[in-house]
């Protein structure tokens, strides 16, 4: 559910026509919804309700200071995976303990930034990392908590480039080396172990590898224990599913995945966290593009759009489908014809979608692209030296813009020629 709707014949965010937003900040741009930025994070909050928790927001999934505060002030915590992403929580106040850092590739100047300036904890990837943060810790004169990730072997049943919990990924340690590297870890004096992470995926439609996965966690939880370890925290990682399409079959909602961690995990008294960024960001966000020109091909029409590949990467990079609907409702009746809608990139690969139903469409109309909140602007380049597109805020029947449109100066000025040119 978000709060993108036709009211009047017209697109909506929220309480503000999508065409108004068009008009004072220019095509292509994304914008939000803080009431769903809200709601989504609330299902979470709600659905782990009775257990001590914590929903830490994926910010890689969508990353804006005023999002980011947004969430804050709702309480939510942070995973975040490098610096900037540290610095970002921070600056949207954040507090240190609220923030958790994951990531294969830490390195040693990373961890010095989040440990000097507070941390809730490490979850730790391999044994070379955990000597890292070991001596980092022991130069400032600080013990790390950390929890190790755990690559449970499991199938997400998702696209092969966002599963990351079988064996053959680059994520966590295997589990059955758990007890080996746990005992490694304890070993380290710079260090406090106080749980166990598990992240298996992304975009997650069934409910069934999270139970695998959690069931692999809780019988981890136990045997550690048992061999001395104080397990009291665990990080149970994001993935959880967006609907991209209003026709197919709904993934499980928070408050059954919510019930599943508690059926599988709730015996044992630990606090929980999750980190969920899809789900928060996904479907509280619209790419809106206008239709620069209309072309005829052989057999088909293509309508080519001022956004391209380089705003929205998903479906090149992920073959992913998001819906596209006109901003001006098509009237009852419409006849709906195939399109191809393709940015202006050079590339083949800047096709969005393939023979889309559409209402007739002619140059100038504008298109919005759902579920285009999360991994959609932070993933996005200059490539054709197209300006990062803005991104805009709404709530309720406000806006604002949360990151303008940089001007080609602007863009050009940051490169430095060298001084023998
Ligand atoms: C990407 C990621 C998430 C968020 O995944 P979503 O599918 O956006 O919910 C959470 N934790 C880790 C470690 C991640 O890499």
């Amino acid at each position: 559910m978000d709060h993108f709707l036709y009211r009047d014949g017209a697109l909506y965010a929220e309480d503000v026509p999508v065409s108004e937003i068009a008009a004072s900040v220019g095509t292509p741009f994304y914008v939000y919804s803080t009431a769903t930025l809200l709601r989504h994070f609330q299902l979470f909050d709600d659905a782990l309700e009775g257990t001590e928790h914590l929903v830490c927001y994926a910010m890689k999934a969508a990353s804006n200071q005023a999002i980011l505060r947004t969430l804050a002030q709702a309480g939510a915590g942070m995973d975040v995976v490098s610096e900037g992403e540290y610095r970002r929580a921070r600056a949207a106040g954040v507090p240190g303990e609220k923030i958790v850092f994951s990531g294969v590739g830490k390195t040693a100047q990373e961890i010095r930034t989040a440990l000097s300036e507070g941390i809730r904890q490490f979850n730790v990837e391999s044994e070379p990392e955990m000597e890292v943060i070991n001596a980092v810790a022991l130069d400032l004169g600080v013990v790390a908590p950390i929890t190790v990730r755990v690559n449970p072997d499991v199938d997400a049943k998702t696209h092969a480039k966002i599963a990351t919990g079988k064996s053959e990924n680059k994520f966590g340690i295997p589990i059955s080396r758990a007890s080996e590297v746990y005992a490694h870890a304890a070993s380290l004096p710079g260090l406090e172990v106080i749980g166990i992470d598990v992240h298996i995926g992304s975009q997650l439609t069934e409910l069934e590898p999270f139970k695998l996965a959690y069931e692999k966690v809780a019988e981890l939880t136990e045997q550690l224990r048992s061999e001395g370890h104080n397990i009291r925290r665990l990080d149970l990682g994001g993935g959880l599913g967006i609907p991209y399409t209003r026709s197919n079959e709904a993934p499980p909602l928070p408050v059954e995945y919510g019930k599943l961690i508690k059926d599988t995990l709730g015996h044992l008294g630990c606090e929980i966290e999750i980190e969920p960024g899809r789900l928060i960001a996904g479907n509280a966000g619209l790419l809106v593009s206008d239709v620069i020109y209309v072309k005829s091909g052989e057999g088909r029409d293509f309508l080519i759009v001022d956004a391209a590949m380089n705003d929205l990467i998903r479906p090149a990079m992920y073959e992913a489908h998001h819906d596209i609907v006109a901003v001006k409702e098509p009237a009852p009746g419409t006849e709906m014809q195939p399109y191809d809608i393709v940015g202006p990139v050079c590339e083949s690969g800047d096709t969005f979608a393939k023979q889309r139903n559409m209402p007739p469409l002619k140059s100038g109309d504008l298109i919005a692209f759902r579920s285009a909140g999360a991994y959609g602007a932070v993933m996005s380049s200059e490539y054709n030296t197209r300006p990062l597109i803005p991104e805009v805020l709404v709530n309720g029947d406000q806006f604002a813009v949360i990151r303008p449109r940089p001007t080609f100066d602007e863009i050009i000025n940051r490169d430095t020629i060298p001084e023998w040119l």
